[in-house]
């Protein structure tokens, strides 16, 4: 089923084939819609998010591509080709939380991967919950080693979704059939396992310390045995001593000669170019390399089967949910960019695990009782390096550090007769102020705020700056930027002031990690992403008209006529409702 072509043929068929396709669909309703068997609703629904696929990858390196995959949802699903986020902050927990609820941070309150609390007066880390307790001792992130800044920032090992402030499709399904829903979601990260699952599912992830998957007390006293099952198998440790393999020949990839370039980030022992070692089990970085590769796609497939199997999905007439998010194309982009050898084999080996896993769906429950949606929690940026290669000389990294030292900040200090520091840190994508020192000095924080964010406008790189107490109380222009930070905007939640940098100005430095590529901006590089049905009842389409992510909570709760959930903007699709 997945195996490569020597003739590879596009992704998309041309419009004309589409338009016979259509033609014939709609003949085909004429006369055989009485017996169309589409009435009986899914057994499964089965919604994958491939974290940072931006909406053109897999069309872009289709040549690469295998049967089965991503070529499986072009030729059968109903594949939407312009959809696009409309809020600014666009990042993981953000994302993942819009395909939940199918509404905009503003209502569903995840406004960024981490926030400050001023209440009480730390960071706090998107889903982390004091009140429940990881089910192993010891797999909580390891602050030594772990890379990805925002997991350091959590203070307790607990995880659940009680940050989440609307409903997600999943609880909804949970209160329609009166908990008799199987309701599970997965992923390397717990963000991307805990939004989707809801507050009524059930949700899994990786930890990096354990090399095992993991979920807290909020969902289980205790693993089920499958769980211990899977984890006393020790999967990751069977890639000690290997490396990440280029699939290809190189010839055949678009970046097959560009393997080594100087603006890639070089992880110790992982290296620019392949194979790239993963090292041997048991070292610091191990199980981290492991994410950074297609690896951490695969050990999800295999635990996202074997809970399908071990939990019995979709083999009764009450829908149930399986969430899968696919972390692995986030990392590469992060590390070596959109455009690199990395990210272009990681799309063929994550193409082969949707071939292996829809293989493996249809074996178990059928694909034509399974409703498949497939979208992404954001797009990417390319790296300035590779943009500069090609003549566009503006693209470059921002220093936030350097903000508070820069001259016009310094003369506000002045001004102000602030001696201290006046902007206090960068949390993306909002700036804290010093309140302490303005409280000290008597100043009016609104007055010091709305100075910052006018100094602020006059940098070269900074496309708009507006502080959340005149987000609440001031007329603001109706301008595109402010509606899509107003979309982010949550009043116990954003930060003083909302930063966006004009396209092309990137922010790489995340407490003293640096890396290639961050994603996170309202511009169309980051919003942008593929949104697929396929199975069941759906007819092949190929549309082109303007959608978001937040349509698809709303078209899963209609296609199974369960009420959207409580936030819901999004409209239904009915493309993938047609009979
Ligand atoms: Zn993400």
């Amino acid at each position: 089923m997945a195996s490569p072509m020597t003739t590879p043929r596009k992704l998309f068929r041309t419009r004309k084939a589409i338009t016979l396709a259509s033609l014939t669909f709609l003949l085909g309703l004429l006369f055989a819609a009485p017996i169309m068997a589409e009435d009986t609703p899914p057994r499964l629904i089965l919604q994958i998010t491939v974290d940072a696929l931006r909406g053109d990858l897999p069309q872009r390196f289709d040549k690469v591509l295998g049967e089965g995959g991503f070529r499986y949802l072009a030729e059968n699903g109903v594949y939407y080709t312009d959809a696009h986020y409309q809020h600014a902050n666009t990042e993981t927990i953000v994302g993942h939380t819009s395909l939940a609820t199918g509404t905009v941070p503003a209502a569903h309150g995840m406004v960024a991967n981490v926030w400050f609390d001023r209440e009480q007066d730390r960071l706090a880390y998107n889903i982390e919950d004091p009140d429940y307790h990881l089910l192993t001792e010891g797999a909580d992130v390891d602050r030594k080693t772990e890379i990805d800044p925002t997991q350091r920032t959590a203070r307790s090992d607990g995880r659940s979704p009680a940050n989440i402030l609307t409903s997600t499709f999943s609880d909804e399904l949970a209160v329609h059939f009166a908990g008799q829903s199987k309701i599970f979601g997965v992923s390397i990260k717990d963000r991307g396992a805990v939004a989707l699952a809801g507050h009524a599912g059930k949700a899994f992830w990786f930890s990096k310390k354990s090399g095992e998957f993991v979920t807290s007390n909020y969902y289980y006293e205790q693993y089920p045995a499958w769980v211990t099952e899977w984890n006393a198998r020790k999967p990751a440790a069977a890639y000690s001593g290997k490396s990440w393999e280029l699939t290809h020949e190189p010839s055949r990839y678009l970046f097959g000669t560009k393997d080594n370039r100087f603006y890639e980030t070089d992880i110790d022992g992982f290296g620019r170019t392949f194979p790239h070692p993963y090292g041997e089990v048991g070292d610091k970085y191990f199980t981290t390399k492991l994410t950074l590769s297609p690896a951490g796609d695969e050990l999800t497939l295999d635990f996202a089967k074997t809970l399908l199997d071990r939990e019995q999905l979709g083999q009764d007439e009450i829908p149930d949910y399986l969430s899968i998010s696919f972390s692995s194309t986030d990392y590469v982009g992060h590390i070596f960019g959109a455009s690199s050898l990395e990210i272009e084999d990681n799309l063929v080996r994550l193409d082969r695990t949707l071939a292996d896993l829809f293989s493996y769906v249809d074996e178990k429950v059928g694909l034509e009782n399974t409703l498949i949606v497939l979208s992404a929690d954001h797009g990417q940026p390319e790296v300035p390096g590779h943009l500069n290669e090609h003549g566009i000389q503006d693209a470059r990294y921002f220093d936030t550090k350097a903000l508070d030292k820069s001259g016009a900040i310094a003369s506000l200090k002045a001004q102000f007769g602030i001696g201290k520091e006046l902007i206090e840190d960068y949390f993306h994508p909002y700036l804290y102020l010093n309140y302490k020192a303005i409280d000290a000095k008597g100043l009016d924080r609104a007055a010091v705020e709305k100075a910052v964010a006018a100094e602020l406008l006059k940098f070269d790189g900074i496309a708009y700056a507006v502080s959340s107490r005149a987000l609440r109380t001031d007329t603001l222009p109706d301008t595109l930027m402010t509606r899509s930070v107003l979309r982010n905007f949550h009043p116990k939640r954003s930060g003083d002031i909302y930063l966006v940098f004009e396209p092309n100005i990137f922010i790489n430095d995340f407490d003293g990690l640096t890396v290639s590529s961050t994603h996170g901006s309202p511009w169309r590089y980051d919003t942008y992403v593929p949104v697929v049905f396929a199975g069941h009842g759906v007819k092949p389409m190929r549309v082109e008209r303007a959608v978001t992510p937040y349509d698809i909570a709303p078209t899963l709760a209609g296609y199974l006529g369960v009420k959207p959930p409580s936030g819901a903007i999004g409209e239904v699709l009915p493309e993938v409702l047609a009979k």
